[in-house]
């Protein structure tokens, strides 16, 4: 299970992210930001695959994405307990 978090007042609009994501889930938001720019927004967040592609394009560093292993992705971290 990918989490994709969008700072949409650092966002310039610039489209990258949309245009790079390999599943079509991002799209520019209807709202504006206090700068006036439509940010982006994850549209369709159940297709996301946590590739981390968009926060890659990112210039500003808008984007972040956090991944939560499965059993289809890797195995979850051992919890190790510390006397
Ligand atoms: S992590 Fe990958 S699939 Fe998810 S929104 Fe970003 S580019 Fe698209
Ligand atoms: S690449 Fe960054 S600045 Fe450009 S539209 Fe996407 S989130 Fe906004």
């Amino acid at each position: 299970m990918a989490h994709v978090i969008i700072n949409a007042e650092g966002c310039k609009a610039c489209m990258l992210c949309i245009e790079f994501c390999p599943q079509g889930c991002l799209a520019i938001s209807e709202s504006l930001n206090s700068r006036g720019f439509h940010p982006t927004e994850l549209g369709k967040p159940e297709q996301c695959t946590g590739c981390r592609i968009c926060a890659t394009m990112c210039p500003d560093v808008c984007i972040e994405v956090f991944c939560t292993p499965t059993s289809k992705t890797a195995p979850a971290p051992d919890v190790v307990a510390h006397e």
